[in-house]
């Protein structure tokens, strides 16, 4: 912190000074409040001007030799120029994929997979800085999410499954559990490690092979993912690595030589991918949107569920297909909670996501960032009442304020689409049957937020939410053992625990 109070003895400032830039106590005056940059050195990233697609365990140019570029965000500079597969790249790295399988990957015992998976993590861990940085410019989300969540929580991934892959026979007691064979996985950009993890490891350590496309937006770690592929000495084609557009993924969902398709991203793609494997025998799991209600009771800790409350909806700058985008409190404290979070809000720094200091970083693309402008302006003209704090933004990049609506109904546009930002909607309600009603009121049912200070009451509650995961007294936890995923349109299939790891073999008697 920079530079610091004149005066701090004083009463509190009304919240109506309050200002990010103008925060703190004083007899009437807001003092100044400023953050010294604190940014991380990006120097440990070395980027190639071009990179090829990762197929067979080599770097190779698109069949057609395209490539495109991929941005930062927060600067709207061009990292580098990535190979634009092709249908027939996809063909190559499905055959690549089908030999690995049948030669080496799916004959080797569960014991030596795992020491390829354990090297994986040793890896992610030893080049952590170098990945989280890497992220960071890709995809615009803080260093320190980048630096404390995803790449700590992906490598974790990697050692949690590389222990499930001598033990398949007590993951699945009297089952002989085969790998599937070869895998499409098609990941977006708001996690792009953490998603290439939470697909690739489960289904290595079960035996199976992976081509996987990542986002046009974040293809780059995927890319040194590649580097580690080699760093460990994974046999060729155990990973392969397509960066190309929607249209690759497809021809990856539909090609005959896939036996099981994983994809993470929006309904709206998810249902062409289910119609593409529709009447074959491939297996599925989507991991689509969301619209969580994340509900306060008035008997809550209010501090600590405000703290809840901005991780659940500004973490990740809200693209986060689990977000707590809606919340619900209790009437009798409607009032002093939108107080105390309008006090919390002026308080979030909004900027260079390479600052460690920046609690929101830019949206990871313009045409991101225009559908969150456009669902918050239906907002407005739907009748809710807007607040954003008084945040200066910086001038070049994709970048949007922390936004709270109050005065929502259930019907405006921004109570049911995903808006994937920092838009928080907030509405009430009186008994706990109207907040279930409210909760469950959604196209989806990927997660959901309990507040209270009764353990009967997370445990009712929790029953009646129509949503794979809830969380109570806390939001937005993962852990590489606990299993996530939706009902209704949020999709089906689980990853994370052992119900991750049933998604990639098939059960046969002994
Ligand atoms: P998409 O669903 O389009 O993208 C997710 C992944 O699917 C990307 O790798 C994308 O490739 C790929 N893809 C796109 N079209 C096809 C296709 N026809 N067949 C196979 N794969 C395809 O999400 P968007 O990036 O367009 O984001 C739109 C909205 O989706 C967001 O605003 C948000 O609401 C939601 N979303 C939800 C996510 C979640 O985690 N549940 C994640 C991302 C978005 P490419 O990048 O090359 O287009």
């Amino acid at each position: 912190m920079a530079a610091m109070a004149t005066d701090t003895t004083s009463s509190i400032v009304p919240a109506s000074d309050r200002s990010p830039s103008s925060w703190g106590l004083g007899d009437g005056r807001a003092i100044p409040w400023e953050y010294a940059p604190a940014p991380e050195a990006r120097d440990i990233v070395t980027l190639k001007e071009r990179y090829g697609l990762f197929i067979g365990g080599r770097d190779v140019p698109a069949s057609d030799g395209g490539t495109f570029g991929t941005l930062n965000p927060a600067t709207e500079e061009t990292l580098a120029h990535v190979a634009r597969a092709t249908p027939a790249d996809a063909d190559r790295a499905v055959r690549a994929a089908r030999r690995a399988q049948t030669r080496s990957w799916g004959t080797l015992p569960g014991r030596e997979r795992a020491k390829y998976l354990f090297r994986i993590a040793r890896i992610l861990q030893e080049r952590s800085r170098e990945f989280a940085v890497l992220e960071s410019m890709d995809s615009g989300k803080p260093i320190k999410e980048a630096r404390d969540v995803d790449v700590p929580l992906a490598a974790a991934h990697f050692w949690y499954y590389a222990g499930w892959a001598d033990k398949l026979e007590y993951a699945f007691p009297g089952r002989v559990a085969r790998p599937l064979g070869v895998a499409a996985q098609i990941i977006p950009w708001n996690f792009p490690l953490l998603m290439l993890s939470w697909k690739i490891a489960p289904a290595l350590a079960a035996g199976n092979t992976v081509v996987l496309k990542p986002a046009s937006t974040t293809p780059l770690s995927a890319l040194l993912f590649a580097d580690v592929c080699r760093q460990a000495d994974l046999p060729p084609g155990v990973v392969n690595i397509l960066t190309g557009p929607g249209e690759v993924g497809m021809a990856l969902v539909t090609h005959p030589g896939v036996d099981k398709v994983a994809f993470t991203g929006s309904t709206e793609i998810g249902k062409r991918i289910a119609k593409g494997v529709a009447g074959t025998d491939k297996a599925l799991t989507l991991e689509l949107g969301g619209k969580a209600a994340n509900i306060v009771f008035d008997d809550a800790p209010l501090d600590q569920a405000i703290e809840g409350i901005v991780n659940g909806i500004y973490f990740n700058q809200g693209e986060v297909c689990c977000a707590g985008s809606r919340l619900l409190v209790q009437e009798s404290i409607a009032e002093t909670l939108i107080d105390k979070l309008k006090d919390r809000l002026a308080t979030i720094r909004v900027g260079d996501p390479l600052d460690k200091n920046t609690d929101v970083g830019a949206i990871n693309s313009r045409a991101q960032l225009d559908k969150i402008t456009e669902l918050v302006a239906s907002g407005v003209a739907e009748g809710a009442e807007l607040y954003q704090p008084a945040c200066d933004l910086p001038e070049r990049g994709f970048f949007f304020r922390p936004t709270l609506f109050t005065n929502v109904a259930q019907s405006h546009r921004i109570a049911r689409e995903e808006i994937f930002g920092p838009v928080l909607s907030v509405l009430t309600f009186r008994t706990p049957d109207e907040a279930v009603e409210k909760a469950n009121n959604t196209i989806y049912g990927l997660s959901a937020g309990i507040w209270t200070d009764k353990g009967s009451r997370i445990l009712e509650m929790a029953q009646r939410m129509r949503a794979g995961v809830v969380w109570a007294n806390t939001f937005n936890r993962f852990d590489p053992t606990s299993p996530f995923g939706g009902y209704k349109e949020s999709g089906f299939g689980r990853e994370g625990g052992m119900h991750g790891l049933h998604a990639y073999v098939r059960l046969e008697d002994r």
